[in-house]
């Protein structure tokens, strides 16, 4: 069901009359995979709804292959690009675009129109699908923002697209509904669908598997720094991955939802931090000597406050480990850890991975005894 997408030196000029050529798109190639959510991200003018009016086969390029699917689209005449957007492509508009003197029925029965024929029934299905059944018979004035882009999400659907192309489809959205529309969008993700989704906004890029940024109609480098949420996001997935490893047939309990979760690993795959192995996710180099720092840190941070502050309310131990292990600095962790005797496990048992510091020092304790306190509690 879901459709692939290949783009190979695309260039678009527009060449206004009288006025100089724009050069919108300069030499883009990138791949898409069936089912994936990219987030096209830039600044204005950058070239990002000419990007989605090829993708849309609502233009053709200046030169280059856009192939979507099977399909060379510079190789289909004006009426079969025509079909063939009405076939495999569903639009969702900042500017939602429905026709105002049509109500939210007709708008959405207008796309069944042009793309085979109309189904009364299937259009409030559609309808009902975004939360509007209620709505049908009301005009577009009469609806709220939010209302009208679930109309507008409604007609991309009713031909059943297998691409879903949305132009700052939260542009003119309050926090509420944006929520609501990325919903939808998840939802269609969910489903096997392929989306493009065009935004300014970082929030609701990071929605999407993965993001493509564009500068003056060219490709720009991969993003390379992440924010401090990020860069928590990621040790929490690498202190699972190395749990896991650790007792092996364990099972973490999820902390991100699946979705959230592999945008997480993707990214963290294209940072060569994580990398398949044996059909599951596993470390790099680099990932690895990241998860041992974190775990270190942890494990040094609970004993601190077992053994030296002697707290021993669990939650209140968990929590402060987990933010003493984004903010140690090395050196002060391997003073902690030498104020500590380089201690060989945490409170649970679990070992420390040694650091420079412990090199040759450690005194090696029994971690039987030690384990016996805090069984039970649960381990990073
Ligand atoms: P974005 O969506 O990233 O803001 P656009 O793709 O709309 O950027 O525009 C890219 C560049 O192409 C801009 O410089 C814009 O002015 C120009 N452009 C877009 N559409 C046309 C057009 N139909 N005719 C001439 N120039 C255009
Ligand atoms: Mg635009």
């Amino acid at each position: 069901m879901p459709i692939s997408i290949q783009l190979a030196h695309v260039s678009k000029i527009y060449s206004g009359a009288g006025s100089e050529a724009v050069r919108a798109l300069d030499g883009v190639s990138f791949d898409i995979e069936q089912g994936e959510w990219i987030a096209i991200m830039g600044p204005s003018g950058s070239g990002k709804t000419t990007l989605l009016n090829l993708l849309g086969c609502l233009d053709q390029a200046t030169s280059g292959v856009v192939r979507i699917g099977e399909t060379d689209t510079a190789k289909l005449s004006r009426s079969a690009l025509a079909r063939f957007r009405a076939e495999t492509v569903g639009f969702v508009f900042q500017q939602f675009h429905l026709i105002p003197h049509l109500t939210a029925l007709e708008n959405v029965m207008l796309a069944q129109y042009f793309h085979s024929m109309s189904d009364e029934g299937e259009a409030q299905r559609a309808l009902e699908r975004v939360g509007l059944g209620d709505r049908a018979t009301h005009l577009p004035s009469q609806l709220s923002g939010g209302e009208q882009q679930r109309v507008a999400i409604a007609r991309a659907l009713v031909n059943d697209p297998k691409i879903v192309l949305a132009d700052e489809p939260t542009g003119n959205l309050d926090a509420d509904n944006q929520h609501i529309v990325l919903k939808l969008l998840s939802d269609l993700h969910q489903q096997g669908r392929t989306i493009l989704m065009v935004t300014h906004d970082e929030q609701v890029g990071r929605y999407a598997d993965r993001r493509i940024d564009l500068e003056h109609g060219r490709v720009a480098e991969a993003k390379k720094h992440f924010s401090a949420e990020e860069n928590r996001d990621f040790d929490e997935v690498l202190q699972q991955l190395w749990t896991t490893r650790e007792r092996q047939g364990h099972r973490e309990s999820p902390r991100f939802d699946e979705s959230k979760h592999r945008r997480l690993i993707n990214t963290m795959t294209r940072i060569g931090l994580v990398e398949p192995h044996n059909g599951a996710v596993g470390f790099t180099g680099k990932g690895e000597e990241r998860a041992r720092a974190v775990i270190r840190r942890h494990r040094l941070a609970e004993r601190l406050f077992v053994d030296v502050l002697s707290i021993r309310d669990w939650g209140s131990i968990e929590s402060n480990a987990c933010t003493f292990e984004h903010v140690l600095s090395e050196e002060v962790t391997d003073r902690i850890c030498t104020f500590l005797g380089h201690p060989v496990t945490c409170p649970h048992g679990c070992s420390i991975p040694n650091g420079e510091c412990c090199l040759e020092k450690r005194t090696l304790k029994n971690p039987a005894e030690i384990s016996g306190v805090f069984s039970g509690l649960r381990t990073i």
